[in-house]
């Protein structure tokens, strides 16, 4: 085998909506017997590390919040170590605020903000978007958690974080500063840094050949594809070379007797 880690999605690999991924939690299990260190990662910026753990063991499986790298968790670990502290106006929900709480900012609701941090906000409103354009306006930094335009759910896609992202971008014209998620690298590049493994020996487990496996590509990591969640074998078909896993699975569950057969 020759693989020390692995990086994992969480939607569409080991949940879907509420349910875990069949045989996703003993495979999990199977993977940390293999000796494999472990991260757990998701876009979604709605819950933070303690409320992720939560939701995992309520699905099954045991993970431990070290493991987890949110978009929430990875915006205020990123503004903790480049700029230390300072005043955050946050789009976005429970989760990321107490992300960027513990991480030391302070929260504040009116443009006086030195950061604009924007994520997933179910109730976002015309107000919060006048708020961060004056923000802006006054040389805040802009920090996207994700660009997911949409939300995969059981009844259809909804609007993602990215939605919100757009409408400070048209109303601002300025583009983010950083965006965390993938697949754009900083997420990736805090995984290997906390896991201490080269990329080659890493694996990069997602269910979406955008995001994903194109993140993991760029940065060098054995990409995995799964069937249970977004992306199909047509689309791979569909896609350029950057977007082509490495391997293609029908489900986690099957991955660590796969690890096996793979040389590195
Ligand atoms: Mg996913």
């Amino acid at each position: 085998m020759g693989f020390k880690a692995a990086v994992i999605d969480l939607d569409g690999v080991l949940v879907l909506g509420n349910d875990a991924v069949q045989g996703a939690p003993a495979a999990i299990k199977r993977l940390r017997e293999l000796g494999l260190k472990l991260r757990f990662m998701t876009n979604n910026a709605t819950r933070s590390r303690r409320m992720l753990k939560k939701y995992l063991f309520e699905n099954g499986f045991s993970i431990e919040e070290e493991e987890l790298m949110s978009s929430a968790y990875c915006a205020a670990s990123y503004l903790r170590e480049k700029f230390g502290n300072g005043r955050v106006f946050i789009i976005g929900e429970e989760g990321l605020a107490e992300e960027l709480d513990r991480a030391g900012f302070d929260l504040v609701a009116d443009e006086g903000a030195d950061f604009v941090v924007v994520g997933l906000d179910r109730h976002f409103t015309y107000e919060k978007l006048a708020i961060a354009l004056r923000a802006l306006k006054r040389g805040a930094r802009f920090i996207a958690t994700n660009e997911d335009a949409t939300l995969p759910t059981e009844s259809g896609p909804l609007p993602g974080a990215g939605s919100m992202v757009a409408s400070l971008v048209w109303a601002s014209q300025k583009k983010p500063d950083v965006v965390v998620g993938k697949p754009y690298l900083l997420m990736f590049e805090q995984a290997l840094k906390e896991l201490g493994t080269k990329a080659e020996e890493t694996l990069l487990v997602g269910d979406r050949l955008e995001t994903d496996i194109l993140g993991g590509n760029d940065m060098g990591l054995y990409t995995v594809l799964v069937l249970t969640g977004v992306s199909t074998r047509a689309d791979i078909e569909n896609s350029g070379p950057d977007y082509k896993p490495k391997l293609i699975l029908d489900s986690i569950a099957q991955l660590p007797e796969k690890l096996g057969e793979i040389e590195i």
